[in-house]
């Protein structure tokens, strides 16, 4: 059976396959020389034509905006917020096609120089959670920066496919024949994006984008979403590793701290695979386990009474034995 990490890469390449062809199979564009939406090779207008030449009244056209603005707005966010209430932030870890750019170059660069961002203050553990050698070799340089400067510019393409029509850009591109304005678009966006990607990537998904913030936001107003949790009673099991659940997180998380220091959790389970191959001859499997429900709403509440740097060191000081009758899952080493 495909592992979970798997899936969740057959989930991220496929979203990143359809992200880059929706506008050439014309799923999803906004044709900025025809001036509308077009959704599954159909037009989707407001009429503002019919509109404009008397052939609509005023009653039709505010029905159009409502119907086709913002009922399909509101129903969108609905389904997208309600998703992260309940699981977190999934688009992000499974689907997002910057994410995906994210942990490929996260990965190389780990493989050049053992840190998974330029940012890291120290290269994480020489060997794997299985004990497979992970020595750096400064050569992946070499690969992961042109694969970053590839992934911008195919961004940057796909980017302008969303505005333009694909045919032209892609004629263009292939002939060499891009208009001034659509060279300037797909250069400056390139660039952008590859300083992005090579200097930012997990940064940009932690503090500036939108649709994360409110997946994190709507998340947090969840006491009982699904998230990954630490048995803390069990604290010693941790002491042989090197922090396997925190080198592997490609948002530089540390997991095994409250809900609140997780905001930006993208539900990935790569600490929660970490632990599990750590703790592999552990009768007890792993530290790092998701709850929901009740469980969550528990672990929650016995950390909801403690705030701040020092309620972290309270917390980390508190008796196993009152955090177990409490929650029976908790947090902090
Ligand atoms: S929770 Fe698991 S992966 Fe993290 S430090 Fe403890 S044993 Fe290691
Ligand atoms: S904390 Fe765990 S599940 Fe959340 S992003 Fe980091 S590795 Fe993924």
């Amino acid at each position: 059976m495909m592992s979970f990490q798997h899936r969740r890469v057959l989930y991220q390449g496929s979203f990143f396959i359809l992200f880059l062809f929706a506008p050439v199979l014309d799923l999803l564009r906004f044709d900025l020389t025809q001036g509308y939406l077009i959704l599954f090779g159909a037009p989707w207008t407001l009429g503002l034509d019919d509109y404009l030449a008397g052939r609509i009244d005023h009653q039709q056209m505010a029905l159009n905006i409502l119907l086709r603005v913002i009922a399909p707005i509101v129903l969108l966010a609905i389904v997208f917020l309600g998703i992260a209430w309940r699981w977190g932030r999934l688009y992000c870890g499974w689907l997002c096609p910057h994410f995906s750019v994210v942990e490929t170059i996260n990965q190389l660069v780990h493989k050049a120089s053992g840190k998974q961002s330029l940012w890291d203050k120290k290269p994480g553990p020489p060997y794997y959670p299985d004990g497979r050698p992970a020595l750096s070799d400064r050569r992946y340089w070499l690969l992961a920066m042109p694969l970053a400067l590839v992934f911008a510019f195919l961004w940057a393409v796909a980017l302008l496919t969303y505005l333009l029509p694909p045919a032209d850009v892609y004629r263009n591109l292939f002939h060499g024949t891009l208009t001034h304005h659509q060279a300037l678009f797909i250069g400056v966006a390139t660039t952008v994006l590859f300083l992005e990607f090579t200097f930012a990537r997990h940064l940009f998904c932690r503090y500036a984008c939108a649709a994360g913030m409110f997946q994190s936001l709507a998340w947090m107003s969840n006491r009982q979403a699904l998230v990954v949790s630490y048995q803390r009673a069990r604290a010693r099991d941790c002491a042989a590793c090197p922090s396997f659940c925190d080198h592997v997180c490609p948002m530089r998380l540390k997991p095994r701290t409250i809900k609140r220091l997780m905001f930006a959790c993208t539900q990935c389970g790569q600490c929660i695979d970490a632990c599990e191959t750590v703790q592999r001859d552990n009768s007890q499997g792993s530290l790092l386990q998701w709850i929901e429900g009740q469980q969550a709403l528990q672990a929650d509440g016995s950390q909801g009474l403690l705030t701040g740097p020092a309620a972290m060191d309270k917390l980390n000081k508190s008796a196993p034995s009152h955090w177990e009758a409490v929650a029976k899952v908790s947090t902090v080493k």
